[in-house]
């Protein structure tokens, strides 16, 4: 398989036993329109989406890391992080390739910008198996994560019910960008979520990642109002998205839309991938934290210091 390096529309040049992929339909066949994240790739025949997982076969949309998990592991739940679900357990993780955001702060390039040969991906491991190594390692939940989820909806959502038939918690660790009409199959059957919430404003996601705020906040409160543990995380980059103006904008957001003790989390910023800026100094994610204890938030975490 070929790509384009520039993270745009890329060129699939073979395909064997890829799943089929939901939520698309024919535009201009055998061009194909994809729905399942706000992108809404239009996908030409031998090509994949902007995510680099969704490809048009023959006018029929697969996903290509359905089955196949690049990353695996057993991980605190706190790591992921949720801070109050299921404390001190273990949670079986695993993510597969391919993003659908194109951040130039990306913290996790290696999984969410790497392609992969369809005939060179790992092992198939179907959906049950997940669950079983989850058992065999005395996890109480699966974790969706490593990689930009919403990409491999379609095997997160048969993961998901195999795990709730045998007793595990699902977690999802997600940008939350993605339409309202595949978040309305897939989070019902999340347990609990981390969404990243990267800057907020229009202009960062439009400027710095290749997005759009708007969805990610729609994903937030559509999961609040499915009565959801959800916990908000915020990477801060200095001179990017450390203002006083969007930090206070960020919490009047959460408590005119969810409640003062939604666990927030806010995490200093390594230099990565395409941006090359000063780590986050310590102060900054301490003041961030006393302005909004001042302002009576209970649950307030700080990440990477
Ligand atoms: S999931 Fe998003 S980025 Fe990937 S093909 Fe579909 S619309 Fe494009």
């Amino acid at each position: 398989m070929n790509h384009s390096s520039t993270g745009g529309e890329n060129q699939l040049m073979t395909a064997q036993s890829i799943h089929p992929a939901r939520w698309w339909q024919p535009e201009n066949p055998p061009s194909i329109r994809c729905h399942l994240c706000p992108r809404l790739c239009l996908i030409k025949p031998g090509w994949t989406g902007f995510c680099g997982v969704r490809a048009n076969l023959n006018g029929q949309l697969g996903s290509i890391a359905y089955g196949h998990p690049v990353s695996v592991g057993v991980d605190p739940i706190e790591k992921k992080p949720l801070a109050r679900f299921l404390p001190g357990t273990r949670t079986f993780s695993f993510g597969t390739f391919g993003c659908n955001l194109g951040c130039s702060f990306c913290q996790n390039d290696s999984l969410s910008r790497g392609y992969y040969n369809v005939e060179e991906l790992p092992r198939y491991l179907a959906p049950a198996e997940i669950v079983e190594l989850a058992l065999q390692h005395n996890c109480l939940s699966v974790a969706y994560t490593y990689n930009e989820p919403t990409v491999f909806a379609e095997y997160v959502i048969d993961t998901a019910n195999a795990a709730a038939g045998k007793g595990l918690k699902n977690v999802l660790v997600s940008n939350g960008y993605i339409t309202r009409e595949a978040a309305a199959d897939l989070y019902p059957l999340i347990d609990a979520a981390n969404i990243d919430m990267k800057g907020f404003s229009e202009e960062f996601y439009h400027s710095l990642c290749g997005g759009s705020l708007a969805p990610v906040l729609d994903s937030i409160r559509y999961l609040y109002e499915l009565g959801k543990h959800i916990e908000i995380t915020n990477l801060v980059i200095p001179g990017q998205n450390d203002s006083e103006e969007m930090i206070k904008n960020w919490f009047d957001w959460v408590d005119a839309h969810l409640n003062k003790d939604v666990p927030l989390h806010f995490s200093a910023y390594h230099p990565a991938y395409k941006m090359h800026v000063e780590r986050t100094p310590r102060e900054t994610l301490y003041r961030i934290r006393e302005y909004g204890e001042q302002r009576g938030f209970t649950s307030i975490f700080l990440g990477n210091i």
